[in-house]
């Protein structure tokens, strides 16, 4: 069995407190929200803080406030987004993203702060201390070289968080607090350059709450593609918000790509050649064969990447079918 490595646990009431913390012990030290993610990460020893600061006593982390915008506390279950009334009637996407993660006993732990903040994957270095060490590591912990590959400077860990891309294609934002103040970033911008620094925010840093405008008007979806039908995370997500006038023209379409590289994509590309055409068939197998180029699966994941690239496209169309009100059954199956 694999245990926790020792550490010393520093309840925060505050999270001005609990940011303060964090920069006084520097390196040393990590917020810890639900554990699901973190604690299953220490015990394979991919990181071992000295000092965890829990953020469960926090004030004001807690909560769903669904009066006009959408206000998440960072420590409200996943459970709870996924099964509130609001959240499922007016943010759908939002709620069946956070209901696709992991399993039930997991999301009744696990938060949406975490989910956003969720360590980036890769099958070289989610693996006990004692398989790392039997080839010789990576340079995400211990190691000096990419195992994926091996001539990069960087990290190609995937970003896995099934929410991450909803609330990028909703135009969601965070707050973030630190020893100082408090300021609010864009969820596309939380991302940082590499699988190893994968999130911009300062690690001092607490995020405290998700702000998702009112998308009244806005037909949404997520759509994620794992082996089993639960506990995995996604080898592929796809987040889509498209705002149709009332001619049926598409007058704004986010895509989002999960799972795909470091960080979530935006297909930019393909938003752009949606804009001011008609949501049908013709349209949306176009849109997709532009939207899942910048995927960049490598094999460090589930099933094969090639695979996994081709299955953007597919689940990027039938995303698109799904907010344009068509069939998403007649699309070509792709076997891995
Ligand atoms: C078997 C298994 C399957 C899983 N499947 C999925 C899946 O399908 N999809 C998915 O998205 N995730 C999955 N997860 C990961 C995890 O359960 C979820 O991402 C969960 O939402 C993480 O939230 P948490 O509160 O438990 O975060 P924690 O584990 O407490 O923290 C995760 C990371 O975020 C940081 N952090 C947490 N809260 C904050 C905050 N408020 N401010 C700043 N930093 C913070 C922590 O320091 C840590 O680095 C899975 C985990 C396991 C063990
Ligand atoms: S992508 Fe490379 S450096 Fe990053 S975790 Fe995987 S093997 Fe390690």
């Amino acid at each position: 069995m694999l245990r926790l490595p020792p550490f010393r646990y520093v309840a925060a009431r505050t999270a001005r407190e609990a940011a303060r913390i964090l920069a006084d012990n520097g390196p040393d030290a990590m917020p810890v929200a639900g554990g699901t993610d973190l604690f299953p990460n220490m015990k394979r020893r991919q990181m071992t803080p000295k000092v965890l600061v829990g953020l469960r006593d926090v004030a004001g982390v807690h909560g769903i406030d669904a009066n006009g915008a959408l206000r998440l506390g960072a420590m409200a279950t996943l459970t709870e987004v996924a099964e509130d009334a609001n959240v499922r009637e007016r943010w759908p996407a939002v709620a069946k993203a956070a209901g696709l993660v992991s399993s039930p006993p997991l999301r009744n732990a696990g938060t949406i702060g975490g989910n956003l903040c969720v360590d980036t994957r890769c099958n070289y270095y989610n693996q006990s201390e004692f398989w790392r060490a039997s080839i010789g590591y990576c340079m995400k912990r211990d190691g000096d070289v990419c195992l994926v590959a091996p001539g990069s400077d960087k990290c190609w860990a995937l970003s896995s968080s099934d929410t991450a891309p909803v609330m990028i294609a909703l135009g969601a934002e965070v707050t973030l607090v630190g020893p100082e103040g408090e300021r609010r970033i864009a969820v596309r911008d939380l991302y940082g350059p590499d699988g190893i620094a994968y999130l911009a925010k300062r690690p001092e840093e607490v995020l405290t709450r998700i702000h998702v405008p009112d998308r009244a008007g806005w037909a949404t979806t997520y759509r994620k593609v794992r082996r089993r039908g639960s506990i995995d995370f996604p080898i592929l997500g796809v987040a889509v918000a498209v705002r149709l006038t009332a001619a049926g023209v598409v007058d704004e379409a986010r895509i989002v790509l999960g799972a795909v590289h470091t960080a979530p994509v935006e297909a930019g590309d393909a938003e752009a050649f949606l804009r001011g055409r008609r949501l049908d068939a013709e349209a949306i197998e176009m849109a997709a064969g532009i939207a899942y180029k910048p995927a960049k699966p490598l094999d460090n994941a589930d099933l094969g990447y090639a695979w996994r690239k081709r299955m953007a496209r597919i689940e990027v169309a039938r995303a698109l079918r799904e907010v344009a009100g068509l069939p998403t059954g007649d699309l070509p199956a792709v076997t891995a």
